[in-house]
């Protein structure tokens, strides 16, 4: 006898349980329930609406719609296309999650697919030279106005710098790779490719708000600063693999917002406060953190505490949040409890990882 031909819905769910097909190939989240006929992945919903930007590239399919067998044949799965499309991808090339911004996950789906940046590593200059200038607008500190500004990428130098103007011969700044951070944020730059760089200078905080108003150029220069720091840290921690230097490339704030400061008699109101790797900073402004809290672990006998000491005067937000360190307290108070809660929880995510070696340098308060 012959056999019954498999309906097609029955083969496409034998397709989205194969290996690799579990989890979206652009971004990692689970289940996914779309697909690109034309490049044979399965996607989330969130990347199939990015894969629509590049219909020449892409055509997608929901997995609930009526398949054809011709267009089951052409899903090869995630684990193929990963293998032709991710198959050069540089370690310190930055591997957007379901979670990051839109312009993070359009240009590395941009990057696989339609420039084939991975396919071909001469196609990867742009961040893997070791050297990148050009301009970028920067937030002036005093108006808030966007100036174009000349910035340079050195690894051989160890430095981003940037210049005010274009024939100076000595550069505004300065910010070494040892301490520089990117991360891009949007919402709090007012523009989809905002990046916020910070560094350290005479042992304090600076951030800087630059954008470029090209999403290709913008990534561009923040995989540039991954591979600058990847290659630092490769010199700083010989022997040391690269699933240990890739999560210190750049960190995105655990949390940001605000709290007020309260102390004896007096209250700051309205700072923005980012807790990164083992640093409170609070911004009383924008370019400036002024004043920061370094939070270490439980063994170093940090705490956090909810509420306040009852003698404490000044502010007028209600839900108190006490840091324990081992020279003072440290008391902020929020606006609501839901805040307090989750300031809080970031401080203990911080409080219960306990301290590398190299971390007991940041020790000290300002
Ligand atoms: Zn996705």
């Amino acid at each position: 006898g012959s056999m019954e031909p498999k309906g097609s819905k029955l083969l496409l769910q034998e397709l989205l349980t194969a290996a690799g097909n579990d989890a979206c190939a652009d971004c990692g989240n689970p289940e996914p329930d779309w697909a690109s006929l034309t490049l044979g992945v399965f996607i989330c919903q969130a990347c199939s609406l990015l894969h629509r930007s590049i219909p020449h590239i892409s055509r997608v399919k929901s997995v609930q719609d009526e398949w054809e067998d011709s267009e089951l044949m052409a899903a090869g799965g995630n684990n193929a296309a990963k293998a032709k499309y991710e198959q050069k991808v540089p370690a310190f090339y930055y591997r957007p999650k379901h979670t990051d911004c839109k312009l993070l996950r359009e240009q590395w789906i941009r990057a696989k697919y339609e420039r084939n940046e991975f396919e071909f590593i001469e196609k990867q200059e742009p961040y893997s030279a070791g050297y990148r200038e050009g301009f970028l607008w920067k937030r002036g500190r005093d108006n808030g106005q966007f100036l174009s500004r000349k910035f340079v990428l050195t690894e051989r130098e160890g430095a981003l710098k940037y210049y005010n103007k274009q024939d100076a011969r000595e550069p505004k700044a300065v910010m070494k790779v040892e301490t520089l951070n990117a991360t891009f944020q949007p919402a709090k730059i007012g523009n989809p490719c905002g990046l916020q760089i910070t560094y350290l200078k005479d042992n304090s905080t600076r951030n800087i708000f630059v954008y470029h108003s090209d999403a290709k150029e913008m990534v561009d220069w923040f995989n540039a600063i991954r591979a600058a720091r990847f290659h630092y840290l490769q010199v700083a921690f010989p022997g040391a693999g690269d699933e240990e230097l890739v999560p210190k490339l750049t960190r995105n704030f655990m949390k940001e917002g605000f709290m007020e400061k309260t102390g004896p008699k007096v209250c700051e109101g309205g700072q923005v406060c980012t807790p990164s790797a083992r640093r409170l900073c609070r911004l009383y402004f924008d370019a400036y953190a002024r004043g920061e809290v370094f939070i270490g672990s439980k063994e170093n006998s940090y705490t956090v505490l909810a509420g306040l000491p009852p003698s404490t005067q000044g502010h007028h937000w209600n839900h108190g949040i006490t840091i324990v360190t081992p020279d003072r307290k440290f008391l902020f108070a929020c606006e609501t409890e839901a805040e307090q809660r989750d300031w809080i929880s970031a401080f203990q995510r911080v409080i219960n990882r306990p301290m590398r070696p190299q971390e007991y340098a940041g020790e000290r308060d300002t």
